[in-house]
């Protein structure tokens, strides 16, 4: 059984991540009006993959005996000045979410929580994960600068991107 300090801590998770998803849809809606198709998908794929990331806090309360309380969830921005501003703000956003991990994981360790403990390092390990390709795509874009062709590129190798993850499985431990 969860103890409530432990369950309330990985319900303001859940809303993190559910707006972490809404926040990449929103981004991935406003790729659409600039039609960039590439970069479009690529935020839709990561959107999915942060309600995994709910669902697998969803599913540790629930196989627990604890009770999931869901939360308002924030309204993201809407619109942004180019891809490199929504890459730099995307990643601080990761930054922000990798403190929260770490901020439950020590919880996790003050309340004797082995069992949250041992999911919430998949947690630590996605955000390396996170933080890392946000970084790449920051970096990729900053060479990129105002060169439309090279941009265009871009968003073409975007729509390669995939993902192994099913919301209704979230147990599975495949890596995004
Ligand atoms: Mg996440």
């Amino acid at each position: 059984m969860i103890n409530k300090k432990m369950q309330d801590a990985i319900n303001k998770q859940i809303n993190e991540e559910l707006f972490s998803s809404y926040l990449y849809l929103s981004m991935s809606a406003y790729f659409e009006t600039l039609n960039l198709k590439g970069f479009a998908h690529w935020m839709k794929i990561q959107a999915y993959e942060e309600q995994f990331h709910a669902a697998k806090l969803y599913n540790h309360i629930v196989e627990r005996g604890g009770a999931v309380n869901l939360l308002p969830i924030n309204e993201p921005a809407h619109s942004w000045k180019s891809a490199l501003e929504i890459f730099e703000e995307s990643l601080k956003h990761e930054y922000h979410i990798t403190k929260c991990i770490d901020d439950l994981m020590n919880l996790s360790l003050e309340e004797r929580d082995h069992a949250s403990r041992t999911l919430l390092t998949w947690f630590v390990d996605e955000q390396v994960e996170e933080e890392n390709s946000f970084t790449e795509m920051v970096e990729k874009l900053k060479m990129i600068g105002d060169n439309n062709p090279m941009l265009l590129m871009q968003d073409k190798e975007m729509l390669a991107r995939t993902t192994t993850v099913d919301v209704l499985n979230p147990q599975g431990t495949a890596q995004p």
